[in-house]
């Protein structure tokens, strides 16, 4: 009798989610697939040998990708950057500063509708403001949103969100210990050095004086 053996890789699902497939030009649907090498007789896998290691595929177009694909952000989350990460940023300026300031509210509320949220209100500040997570949602605190933003803002522009959080700080008087370190871990998460930090929230604490 003959015996047929030999080796395999084998994939199976370990998750699932919507990535940028970049062959498709798009978001797409993707497996996070894991493979793993097994002993085979007559085409049927009898004993497990090494991982193969991860990958991510896209569904609709087969593409293996690098598991790094997932950092980068899909069409969605690029068009939903700039809503967030303006919410983020003005939260943490709010919290640094008390929260109670009836100006710093406004300017806050009026730069998250500029932004894009335009039904945003007093009711979703206060959600925002006793939320644990910084937007009440997983994956959405401070870093994650102010990097995806960072990917697709050059310096000036960059610089011009910092100048926006820091005016929330600033709308009720000079900024405390605490709103000025709220500021520079806004700079920070968007790429900023300190010194570029520190020049930005100067020349806005000169322009609030004057
Ligand atoms: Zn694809």
């Amino acid at each position: 009798m003959l015996i047929i053996f030999g080796l395999r890789v084998f994939y199976r699902a370990i998750g699932q989610g919507t990535f940028h497939c970049q062959r498709c030009g798009g978001d797409r649907p993707y497996r996070h697939r894991a493979g793993r090498r097994w002993f085979t007789l007559f085409f049927i896998p009898v004993i497990p040998l090494a991982h193969t290691g991860e990958h991510v595929q896209c569904e609709p177009c087969g593409t293996c990708y690098r598991m790094a694909v997932l950092n980068l952000p899909t069409t969605a989350q690029m068009q939903a950057a700039i809503p967030a990460a303006t919410r983020a940023a003005s939260i943490t300026m709010l919290r640094a500063g008390g929260g109670g300031s009836a100006a710093a509210r406004r300017r806050a509320i009026d730069g998250i509708k500029g932004a894009g949220l335009a039904g945003y209100d007093e009711t979703d500040l206060d959600a925002d403001l006793t939320a644990s997570a910084i937007l009440g949602e997983p994956g959405q605190d401070l870093a994650g949103t102010l990097n995806r933003l960072a990917i697709q803002l050059e310096v000036p522009a960059r610089e011009w969100f910092l100048a926006e959080a820091v005016r929330i700080g600033l709308a009720d008087g000079p900024l405390s210990e605490e709103e000025r370190q709220a500021a520079r871990e806004v700079a920070a998460q968007l790429g900023m050095t300190q010194a570029q930090a520190r020049g930005v929230i100067s020349m806005t604490e000169e322009g609030a004086a004057a």
